[in-house]
């Protein structure tokens, strides 16, 4: 599995481009007799493994195959042959595991029912999830449950974490376009100044989770973008703010977003000027379901031990494309702690050392979820 995981570290591809990925997934998957069906969402890769004793039921196991534009700063011998993109999210590991986790279980086959390997594009802000699940995921290959894992550098090396309810948050982002009018910057009562109004707003959108929102729900609104004017002396005609929105629960979500628009409508209005709202609704939350949390908990037990189990981790405001699948299966999210760099840093390289309990929490799972009678 190392080998693997650092030979597609030193190929990283960007989401639904993850054509090398998916040609060295699919030939192994072959090599060792799994059915391989390609080409849901582009790169994405299924294999089906078929259990000794036979069962209408079947289960989804999920990774993720995509880098990220980020340039690599590691300097280690496996490092990234391809300028501008790296495995900075640790994709590769993800992908290392579930392919090991395959190959056991092509072997022993100690399960009774069907196990589907699912290889997904494009997890990074690109959809690949929801394309998976548009191209049929799910009725190509019908499942009772389907399963995630992601490695999480804060939790020790090793350890796993899973809990029922909000694991990850639902993701949107937000453009807001003000119109004012320009002129000289000597002269601004011939004008309406957008700048102005965009710095009211982004004041005022703090207000909607700081007062608008229950304190022991949920939810982040951040502007991370502005843009507007070209010189010292000019007013703008236009001003651009961008940001994000995380959520847990629906009514939170549509909330914000009704109120993000009686903000820019009314603040834009008072002040003289025209604004437009865009909101593009991306993942939806991740949300374990409680039986299969348990179950993904009882798996993780069975290879890390008890006292390296945690059940209480507090869920996180970042997104996952993991949540599309949720969205349409029960299931369960698990963070394997894995000594490293944060998440998409350019030093960041995927904690080998972890590969052997992530492929055996999989086989784990499988042999729980699918027992032989
Ligand atoms: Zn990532
Ligand atoms: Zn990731």
């Amino acid at each position: 599995m190392t080998a693997w995981r650092r030979d597609l570290h030193a190929h990283p591809e960007l989401g639904f481009e993850e054509h090398r990925t998916a040609d060295a997934v699919a030939e192994s998957l072959e090599a060792w007799g799994i059915d391989v069906h390609r080409g849901l969402a582009g790169t994405g890769v299924v294999g089906t493994i078929h259990g000794r004793a036979p069962s209408p039921r079947a289960i989804a196991l999920r990774a993720d195959l995509d880098a990220l534009p980020i340039p690599e700063a590691t300097g280690v011998p496996h490092a990234s042959r391809h300028a501008g993109v790296m495995h900075a999210c640790g994709h590769d590991g993800h992908t290392a595991m579930l392919l090991g986790a395959a190959r056991h279980l092509a072997v022993t086959r100690s399960f009774a029912g069907t196990v589907h390997l699912v290889f997904q594009p494009a997890e990074e802000g690109r959809g690949g999830g929801l394309r998976m699940v548009e191209d049929g995921l799910f009725d190509r290959f019908p499942v009772d449950a389907v399963y995630g894992l992601h490695n999480w550098p804060d939790l020790p090396a090793g350890t796993f974490a899973v809990h029922p309810g909000p694991v990850m948050a639902a993701c949107d982002q937000f453009t807001v376009r003000i119109r004012g009018k320009g002129g000289h910057a000597a002269m601004p009562h011939h004008g309406v100044d957008p700048v102005l109004v965009a710095a009211h707003l982004v004041t005022a959108v703090q207000s909607l989770v700081s007062r608008g929102t229950d304190p022991l729900d949920g939810a982040v609104l951040s502007v991370t973008r502005m843009e507007a004017g070209t010189t010292f002396n000019v007013i703008p005609d236009t001003a651009e703010l961008h940001g994000t929105i995380r959520t847990f629960q629906p009514a939170t979500r549509a909330r914000l977003h009704e109120q993000l628009g009686r903000l820019v409508a009314g603040i834009s209005g008072a002040l003289g000027a025209e604004a437009t709202l865009e909101i593009d609704a991306r993942a939806p939350p991740t949300i374990n379901t409680r039986s299969e949390a348990d179950l993904a908990a009882a798996a993780a037990e069975a290879v890390a031990g008890p006292a390296n189990v945690r059940r209480d981790a507090a869920p996180s405001m970042t997104a996952e494309d993991f949540g599309y699948m949720l969205a349409k299966r029960p299931g369960a999210y698990v963070w394997l702690g894995a000594g490293s760099r944060p998440l998409h840093s350019p030093g960041y390289d995927f904690d080998d050392s972890v590969l052997a309990t992530g492929a055996a929490y999989w086989v784990a799972l499988a042999e729980r979820a699918l027992p032989l009678p």
